[in-house]
């Protein structure tokens, strides 16, 4: 009998990104705001990287942006990515300034673009919703 296909190791939500991970689940971007000097935590992290305050409050932001960089991996790091060999990883730049990784989806790689405004669009990995990012029309 063959194994089991791998399965790829996505973010799973946690205490501190519930509330990302809830949006989500309705196809909504929230970003970590730190309550303190309004700066957008990303990656989420307990405390503020600018000012070191705790407190956050999750604020929708638009999931537009632009790609501000790519790259495609043609090399297999983990077995469960093989099946999408070569596959992009991009940075998006939101519209609210914070960059964030991810893959663009919905368009070849040798389409791709620095620049190119883009959309958030939310799938699943298992059992946990991911965002990736498709060109907006
Ligand atoms: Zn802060």
């Amino acid at each position: 009998m063959a194994d089991p296909p791998p399965v790829k190791p996505v973010s799973q939500p946690d205490e501190l990104t519930e509330p990302f991970f809830a949006a989500g689940e309705k196809g909504r971007l929230l970003l970590a705001t730190c309550d303190t000097c309004g700066e957008m935590r990303l990656p989420t992290s307990p405390t503020c990287p600018t000012c070191l305050a705790e407190g956050v409050t999750w604020k929708e932001v638009s999931g537009r942006g632009t790609v501000y960089t790519f790259g495609v991996m043609h090399q297999r790091y983990h077995p469960a990515w093989e099946p999408d060999l070569p596959y992009n990883i991009a940075v998006v730049e939101l519209e609210e300034g914070p960059r964030m990784p991810a893959n663009i989806v919905g368009i070849e790689n040798d389409d791709l673009e620095v620049g190119m405004p883009v959309e958030v669009v939310w799938e699943r990995e298992g059992d946990a919703p991911v965002p990736r990012f498709r060109p907006m029309a």
